[in-house]
Order: structure tokens, then C-alpha cells, then sequence
């Protein structure tokens, strides 16, 4: 086991529930760029606000690459929409995640961080909203590359300016695309069995599956094994 375990953790399905982010998308498209989408053709699960905006470019715009130019702005706009959205509709969290995340956040041996498909601002606005912000500074988000695995690269990189390595560790996640990711760069995958069942997740690759994040000490130990300590 190495000296210091970095655990990564998606967001959507995994810390928390919330809709709120679908009606902020919609109103930051209209306000960017005048595009109405009733968003029946969109998959959130597992798949980045980039390549959500990429797929609605080619739609409205015929061209992938369309909407890129104004993206600074159209997530700038998306959280505004989604701070006033989840003030209104706060999130749901999925059973167990705020004490097992205050538990990692106080292990001397556990590094915390996010690899979520959720612009960054988007991302930290939802765990605000649960107070869990606290607890990240770091990741690989959804505005910095359409592809989730592009995600896991840059966490990974920017641990090994650390000296710590991503493929020690895990990432915890509730899609196949999760653990897609986590098998690109050589992590262990937690899949938590939200949107999918745990034979899915399993088939997938997950090393483990749980249906949410209890017990809390069942987690930690298939995480951090002798790191782990019952007493806290
Ligand atoms: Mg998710």
C-alpha cells in the first residue's frame, strides 16, 4: 500500500442527485447562443458538459465545433443558472457520502479529488450546495475536455507533480464511463449502482461495486484497507 491514496470521486449519481443541472444547461444555451433544446436527445449520465455542448453544436449549428468559441461564457452562465436552480431544488445526497467523505478528508493517507464530466465552477456549485466543497480543490473537469479519460489523464498528471500516483488509488463512480476512465489510466474503480446495476457495473470492470456509500467503515476498508481505521 503506498504512503498516501488518492481517491477521486465523480459527482453526479456518486456524491449527489440533482435535475437542477439539466434546466441550467437549457437556459445558458438560450442565453449564449439563442438555441432552445428540450434536451430529449441528451445522455448527462457519465458524459461531460463539453461533449454535451459539442453533440448540441452539431444540432443547432451543424458543426461540432460551433459553440466552443463562446464556451468560457456559456459556463460562466451555466452556474449562475444552476447556484440559483439548486437554491431553490438543493440536491439530494446519495446515502453515506457526507460522512465518508468527512472521514477521507480527515485520513493523513487519503488525497481527495474529483474527476466529474461538470465544468469546474458547476461542479464545486453542487457541492457547495451539500457542503462538501470543503473537502476538493482538485480534479479533472468537464470543461477542460470532451472526453472523460482525457479527465483521468489530467488528474493523474496533476498528481505526478506530487509524486503521487493516480493508479494507486481509486475512482468512484456510477456509469460505465466512470470505470472506463479509471481503467485508462491504471486506477481501481468504486462503482456506486445508481444509474446502473451492479452485474453492469461489474461487466464494465468495476473492482468493486456498492449500491451507495454505506455503511461507512464497509466503504473504508474496501478503500484504504490497513489505512483504515474503525475508530476514525
Ligand atoms: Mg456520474
Amino acid at each position: 500500500m503506498p504512503s498516501l491514496v488518492p481517491i477521486w470521486f465523480d459527482i453526479d449519481g456518486t456524491i449527489l442527485h440533482t435535475r437542477a443541472g439539466r434546466g441550467a444547461f437549457q437556459k445558458a444555451l438560450r442565453d449564449t447562443y439563442g438555441w432552445q433544446d428540450s434536451f430529449e436527445s441528451v445522455v448527462f449520465a457519465g458524459n461531460t458538459d463539453l461533449q454535451v455542448l459539442m453533440d448540441l453544436s452539431r444540432v443547432h449549428a451543424g458543426d461540432e465545433k460551433a459553440g466552443l468559441k463562446d464556451c468560457r461564457r456559456l459556463f460562466d452562465c451555466m452556474a449562475d443558472h444552476l447556484d440559483a436552480g439548486l437554491a431553490e431544488n438543493p440536491p439530494e445526497l446519495v446515502p453515506g457520502a457526507t460522512e465518508l467523505i468527512g472521514r477521507l478528508a480527515e485520513n493523513p493517507h487519503v488525497l481527495l479529488g474529483l474527476v466529474t464530466g461538470n465544468a469546474r465552477d458547476c461542479a464545486f456549485i453542487k457541492l457547495k450546495h451539500v457542503d462538501l466543497d470543503v473537502h476538493f480543490s482538485e480534479g479533472g473537469f468537464g470543461d477542460q475536455h470532451a472526453d472523460r479519460n482525457e479527465l483521468a489523464r489530467l488528474a493523474k498528471s496533476q498528481l505526478a507533480a506530487k509524486h503521487v500516483d493516480l493508479a494507486q488509488g481509486w475512482i468512484i463512480g456510477d456509469t460505465p464511463r466512470d470505470i472506463e476512465a479509471a481503467k485508462h489510466i491504471g486506477a481501481r474503480c468504486l462503482g456506486v449502482s445508481c444509474h446502473f446495476s451492479p452485474a453492469e457495473l461489474r461487466e464494465a470492470g468495476a473492482d468493486e461495486v456498492v449500491e451507495d456509500l454505506t455503511p461507512t467503515d464497509g466503504v473504508l476498508n474496501l478503500l484504504l484497507g490497513e489505512f483504515h481505521r474503525p475508530d476514525g
